[in-house]
């Protein structure tokens, strides 16, 4: 390989353009298993990254891994022992029913409840939708 061929090389590994859009960054949940519980350390954490109630967020876990659990400080605490990633799958849930907008997919949306209904209300593209209850 000669000279002009590694500088073709080196600069082919320079990242091509900088992604100007802003991602959506999917947080994940940290859970710690000890005898009959589970919990979910940076709970708080992952419903304000959401921002989302983490009442609302504890409802749906709780109700979608079928236990218990509560509040405490910043943790939620499960009866139960949960693996991280069956957690985060029923987060995964999460997000896509109450936190993507189904019109264009965005994050950028806010729960609105209004008259005993739901919405969801996309700051994006202004879709509104109605929102399931837990
Ligand atoms: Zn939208």
């Amino acid at each position: 390989m000669d000279y002009k061929e590694l500088l073709k090389r080196g600069l082919k590994k320079v990242p091509e353009k900088i992604e100007t859009k802003e991602r959506f960054e999917m947080p994940r949940m940290r859970a710690q298993i000890a005898g009959s519980r589970t919990t979910i350390t940076n709970f708080s954490e992952v419903s304000t990254a959401l921002r989302r109630d983490p009442k609302h967020l504890m409802k749906f876990l709780l109700k979608e891994l079928a236990t218990k659990g509560n509040l405490s400080g910043t943790r939620l605490e499960v009866q139960g022992n949960f693996s991280e990633e069956m957690v985060n799958r029923k987060l995964d849930l999460y997000v896509k029913t109450y936190v993507a907008c189904p019109e264009c997919g965005k994050h950028d949306t806010k729960l609105v409840k209004e008259r005993g209904f739901v919405f969801i209300n996309c700051e994006v593209c202004g879709a509104r939708h109605t929102a399931a209850k837990i």
